[in-house]
């Protein structure tokens, strides 16, 4: 009974849990629930409702935090088999790397990127691959703005188009994919990914009906707080959003200078606001503002357990063409084949990329998720607190600088939502800015200090080389 407290303890306490809603499909004394910081956290239906040892076993085994099975180790289960498949220790198993977009109908105009994470349902629907897809949509119920959903048309696909910066969970879905036959195809974030690869396992239903596992490529999780920080900052304010598109493409300037669109009611009237995200404060991924705290702990940068992953050609070669670009990871023979087919066709325009291009492309990711993982268990090793198992050994061989920019991050990740919320209550945007302004002038000047260093750095390779030839 120790046992079962102290597992719930670690693991319910939401800071290592990805809000999934798996948890809660494999057993039904756990439900999920939206919190007041507007995460998901799966929590226990009665109190000190009892598990048997097999019942935690079986949860334990659905997390990607928990389970003994890790990326690398289902990666290889299945894709290892494939025939010419390729393998990166940083990208997982691969068919094939490919850059670019999708040239025919509305699908890159109508998307966050490319237009793939559209596209490549439309074919496997058009192609009677599958008969539905599970998607992110916008929601039918007024207390949150998206969810989860199934679309069994072509037109329906289409309105799942662009990226949602929200919470999600698939505790629904799932509950109907269990009770109807069918071909699914579902679209998802590394650690829902790969519960759900996880889930597959223990369930026939789930293993037998979904056919193919859509991921994105996902810098960390936002809780619904991130929403209502950019309406807010567009005129509209927190609970009066309607709708909203993170990603509206500008006829000007790279890709990666995108703007958000907010819709809602400003003095009970709707209207529609669209500012650029380098207008908003806390549009800076790296700082991580309301991070879902379990997001620093995926390793899984390309989503690896996906048959085909997506991401942003976060390129100077490709940003320069606003209209967006994917980067592609293939694992799956059938998604490769359609890729190949379409691209002859002329449907499609994709440049077969290498492992070192697609990790350039999230250079900054890599850095967090990856080569600085260590760092952040280490901490909490230090703390004497509990750390998952990771294929990224506890460390803080990182230099002073880089640590300091991770110690600040943890700072944000805990202290925005507290400001937020006073922020909130005091009717006043600026309070926030003023709280986190000290964090925000330190955190620059660390930056502007690695940057130093680097051209620093790069002087000296010049000398020596100029030095060496003379
Ligand atoms: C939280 C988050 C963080 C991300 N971080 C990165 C990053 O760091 N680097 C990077 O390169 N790319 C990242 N992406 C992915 C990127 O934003 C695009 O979604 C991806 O490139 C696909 O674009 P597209 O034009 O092909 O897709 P579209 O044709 O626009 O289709 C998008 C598809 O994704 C689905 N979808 C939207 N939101 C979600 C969601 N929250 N969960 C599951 N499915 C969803 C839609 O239903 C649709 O099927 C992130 C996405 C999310 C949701």
């Amino acid at each position: 009974m120790e046992d079962t407290e102290n597992f719930l303890d670690t693991v319910l306490s939401n800071e290592f849990d990805y809000g999934t809603g798996v948890w809660s499909s494999v057993n039904d004394k756990l439900s999920i629930r939206m919190n007041s910081f507007g995460e998901y956290e799966t929590y226990i239906k009665k109190e000190k409702e009892v598990f048997t040892e097999y019942e935690l076993d079986s949860l334990k085994e659905v997390n990607c935090l928990l389970s003994q099975f890790n990326e690398t180790d289902l990666g290889k289960e299945l894709f290892s088999e494939i025939e010419s498949i390729n393998y990166d220790s940083r990208i997982g198993y691969f068919q094939n790397l490919y850059i670019g977009h999708v040239a025919e109908g509305e699908y890159r105009k109508n998307a966050s990127s490319g237009g793939f994470g559209t596209w490549i349902f439309t074919e496997l629907l058009r192609l009677g691959y599958i008969d539905s897809v599970i998607h992110v949509k916008k929601s039918t119920n007024s207390d949150k703005l998206f969810e989860y959903s199934i679309s069994k048309t072509m037109n329906d696909i289409i309105q799942g188009a662009k990226t949602k910066y929200y919470p999600v969970e698939l505790s629904e879905v799932l509950k109907i994919i269990k009770t109807t036959p069918g071909k699914y195809a579902v679209i998802g974030l590394p650690s829902f990914i790969m519960e759900l690869r996880l889930l597959s396992k223990q369930d026939t239903n789930i293993n037998d009906r979904i056919k193919f596992y859509i991921g994105l490529v996902c810098g960390h999780q936002k809780s619904t707080k991130f929403t209502d920080l950019l309406g807010w900052q567009c005129g509209i304010k927190p609970g009066d959003i309607q709708s909203i598109d993170y990603r509206k493409k500008l006829d000007y300037g790279p890709s990666s200078s995108y703007a958000v669109e907010v819709q809602g009611l400003v003095d009970g009237k709707m209207e529609t606001v669209v500012k650029e995200m380098k207008q908003i404060y806390g549009g800076d991924w790296g700082k991580g503002l309301f991070k879902v705290r379990a997001s620093d702990f995926s390793d899984d940068v390309m989503n690896e357990t996906a048959d085909i992953t997506l991401g942003d050609a976060w390129l100077r070669e490709y940003t320069k063409d606003n209209k967006g670009n994917n980067i592609l990871v293939v694992r799956n023979t059938i998604i490769d084949e359609i890729i190949q087919n379409a691209m002859a066709e002329g449907r499609i325009k994709l440049t077969p990329t290498d492992s070192d291009t697609i990790q350039r492309s999230q250079m900054s990711h890599y850095r967090h998720s990856q080569d600085e993982l260590g760092y952040r268990l280490y901490k909490l090793n230090k703390k004497k607190k509990w750390i998952p198992t990771k294929r990224i050994e506890p460390s803080k061989d990182i230099s002073f600088a880089r640590k300091r920019i991770q110690d600040l991050r943890e700072k944000y990740c805990e202290l925005t939502p507290i400001f937020f919320e006073k922020a909130m209550e005091l009717d006043d945007f600026e309070y926030l800015k003023k709280q986190l302004r000290i964090y925000d002038l330190e955190y620059s000047f660390f930056y502007k200090l690695i940057d130093l260093n680097r051209k620093i750095g790069r002087a000296f390779e010049i000398l020596n080389l100029k030095n060496r030839k003379s």
